[in-house]
């Protein structure tokens, strides 16, 4: 069967593009201006760029184009692994299967509210659920383990949002999720190149069949699923070849589906327990360097600009900081991936229990305040999903960028429950500042839309919780 990645296509455009004219460099990039989406031949042009001024102009257009579509804002989750039974033998993961050196472990249902019990004392609202590939985990389980962690209360706290990333399903399957309530649901095809794919993933492995992932995300949609997160994990292949097969799989999604994707996560391999390929960096040809990865991120942001993009704690601080303002969305803070880790590490790593290393071990608050010194506002907002803008309606708002005008009120809002509830004293001086700065600023774009949350802003000072628009 014929599929949307088309390899000697994606090479002879990435060779055509080989030392761009810088003026028709400038001209893809006033299309990146108009929040357009850009065709392969323009994306391949963008991935060539290797002047130092170009490059500069690149990164400054990325975060303005961000900030045009999503404003001024980061939105936080935090990943819970559930468990780390796996049937397949990727070689660049701490969980295969032939790994011994790792305790395998599934949360109990009981164990699985302690974890949402602690991450909501942390402040957090949104969750992404993850999963090994494992025939316990199966539709029924990932829905149970959903309805206990929307269940779960503490104090004012909750989680508002579960997204999910796990195996690739059947439609049925998708269903019952989407029946119960999910945000997004995240399938990362690992590599666009088939041969790699193949090297990774031992032939027999569920995970070798390169379509049935491929396509993982169209029955997703199929069952009603509009919200899907894509992603590739960098490192594996020839990056500029990732980035294109990124995008062919969000123009795909677009022209079947009507919606792009609604998240791209752009992981890097990292050290895991007892994993050469992953720990040993002579073990791969396909390292991406620092200054390679701002690239993936920037050319990602001027080729998709509605999407979101994810940047996770995998990344050690310095690389996140240095990465954020090139039109990154959402990022995780305060993460633990060990299973039950929430509960177990104070921060340590705990490598028998986690698919690999993270970079970034900083708390939530940390995280928060680092945040606000860069400008941003940090966001919990979860009432896009709630209020049914997924899907057609998301990208109709996204695409012209008018989605900010639900983003920055939502971020706001959510950020003021977080620096009243849970926020430590510093935080919340540099929070409220923050507040302060960005509302005068909406005062001279939209002054009604400012009235209207300093309103509600009053109504989360007098008690009120999960205020949005
Ligand atoms: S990457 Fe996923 S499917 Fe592959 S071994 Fe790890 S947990 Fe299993």
């Amino acid at each position: 069967m014929q599929d949307f990645i088309d390899e000697e296509r994606i090479t002879s455009l990435l060779q055509e593009a080989t030392e761009p004219d810088p003026q028709k460099i400038r001209d893809i990039l006033a299309k990146s201006r108009s929040k357009e989406r850009l065709e392969p031949e323009e994306t391949a042009a963008l991935l060539q760029v290797e002047e130092a001024d170009l490059l500069a102009e690149m990164y400054q257009l990325a975060g303005e184009v961000k900030n045009s579509v999503y404003g001024k804002r980061i939105v936080f989750f935090a990943p819970l692994y559930v468990g780390n039974r796996c049937i397949n033998n990727c070689i660049y993961c701490g969980f295969r299967r032939t790994n011994e050196a790792v305790q395998r472990k599934t949360l109990s249902l009981g164990e699985l509210e302690t974890e949402v019990r602690t991450l909501i004392n942390q402040g957090q609202k949104r969750l992404i659920l993850v999963f090994g590939e494992h025939p316990a985990y199966d539709a029924d389980f990932i829905c149970q383990c959903i309805e206990k962690v929307y269940s779960t209360k503490d104090g004012r706290g909750e989680i508002r949002r579960v997204n999910i990333n796990a195996a690739p399903m059947e439609v049925a399957e998708y269903r019952q999720l989407h029946e119960t309530g999910i945000g997004t649901f995240q399938i990362f095809q690992e590599t666009y190149d088939r041969k790699t794919y193949a090297a990774v993933h031992p032939a027999g492995d569920k995970k070798s069949d390169f379509q049935w992932r491929l396509y993982g995300l169209d029955r997703a949609m199929e069952a009603g699923i509009d919200d899907v997160g894509i992603g590739a994990l960098f490192g594996l292949y020839d990056w500029k070849f990732e980035v294109m097969g990124l995008l062919y799989h969000a123009i795909h999604l677009e022209e079947r589906y009507g919606v792009g994707p609604h998240t791209i996560s752009v992981p890097r391999i990292e050290p895991a327990i007892n994993t050469p390929f992953a720990s040993v960096r002579e073990n791969r040809k396909y390292h991406v360097s620092d200054e390679e990865f701002k690239r993936v991120v920037a050319v990602i942001r001027l080729s998709v600009p509605y999407t979101g993009l994810i940047l996770t704690a995998r990344e050690p601080a310095t690389v996140r900081r240095e990465l954020i303002p090139l039109g990154v969305t959402q990022i995780d803070a305060g993460s633990r991936i060990g299973i039950g880790g929430y509960q177990k590490s104070a921060g340590g790593y705990l490598p028998e229990k986690e698919q690999f290393q993270l970079g970034d071990v900083r708390s939530l608050d940390e995280v928060i305040a680092e945040i606000c010194e860069l400008g941003y506002i940090p966001s919990f907002c979860t009432a896009g999903y709630r209020c049914g803008r997924t899907g057609e309606d998301f990208m109709a708002l996204a695409r012209p960028g008018l989605v900010r005008k639900f983003c920055m009120p939502n971020a706001i809002l959510t950020f003021k429950e977080y620096l009243l509830d849970y926020a430590a004293e510093k935080t919340r001086a540099a929070g409220e500042e923050a507040i302060k700065k960005t509302l005068a600023e909406m005062g001279k774009d939209d002054p009604l839309r400012k009235k209207m949350v300093d309103e509600k802003l009053r109504e989360i000072e007098g008690g009120k919780r999960d205020v949005y628009v």
